[in-house]
């Protein structure tokens, strides 16, 4: 079974060679070359890949990018943003996308780089644990739904895989780099800052107390353990 892809750039030559490239390789490639055309076709079918550039005519990558988490497209999604971007990477993860390719870049530096994030994509839905409750809190990560105390909670893709990877190693000290390393792939511009502010937002949703914590627990200087 093929990937399908969806490339959403407005420079024609790279649409032409990308789609030239991926197809070679034996992927499912569409483009859109404008950010509301991308979003709309995006939102329309299943695609596994999002090959998302950053300037676009119509609507940003960022915005085309938060938009799609916000509609519930959990499709992967690779930014290509120009060299001197670097705030805008951090911008654009906290937005919901996966992976950065920086422009120019070598076709083989591309193709490693949807291979592994293909990759990643079928070990977690091995791995997955579909669902997992704990006090009064109920997670479907197949759905990326939580709900507490019958309330459905609005997670970001992060807190949702961040909470994933501690409840799946529960009981046990997970490390802050352990978790820069997995759940964010040592983007530039993430730090173990990063971390611990997730950290904290998921403990406003799902603790009751989120001052004195009963299920996501610090350990100064090591990292964070989760006790159900
Ligand atoms: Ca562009």
């Amino acid at each position: 079974m093929s990937h399908r892809i969806l490339l959403v750039e407005d420079e024609p030559g790279l649409v032409l060679t990308l789609t030239d490239l991926l197809t070679a390789e034996g992927y499912d490639v569409e483009s859109a070359t404008d950010g509301p055309s991308g979003l709309a076709r995006a939102l329309a079918a299943p695609f596994d890949l999002l090959i998302l550039d950053v300037m676009l005519p119509g609507k940003n990558g960022f915005d085309v990018c938060r938009e799609l988490r916000q509609q519930g497209c959990d499709a992967v999604v690779l930014m290509l943003t120009a060299k001197t971007q670097v705030v805008d990477r951090v911008v654009g993860l906290k937005l919901g996308a996966d992976d950065y390719l920086t422009k120019p870049f070598e076709p083989a530096e591309l193709l490693a780089r949807l291979e592994a994030l293909l990759r990643r994509v079928r070990k977690d839905a091995s791995a997955l644990q579909a669902t997992f409750q704990f006090a009064d809190v109920e997670i479907d990560f197949e759905r990326g739904s939580v709900v507490k105390a019958g309330h459905p909670l609005a997670l970001a893709g992060k807190e949702l895989q961040l909470l994933r990877y501690l409840v799946e190693r529960r009981g046990k000290v997970v490390p802050r780099e352990e978790l820069l390393e997995t759940v964010w792939q040592y983007h530039s511009g993430v730090s173990s800052r990063t971390v611990d502010v997730h950290i904290a937002w998921l403990r406003q949703k799902l603790e009751d107390n989120p001052q004195s914590p009963r299920h996501i627990h610090t350990l100064r200087g090591v990292g964070y353990r989760f006790v159900p």
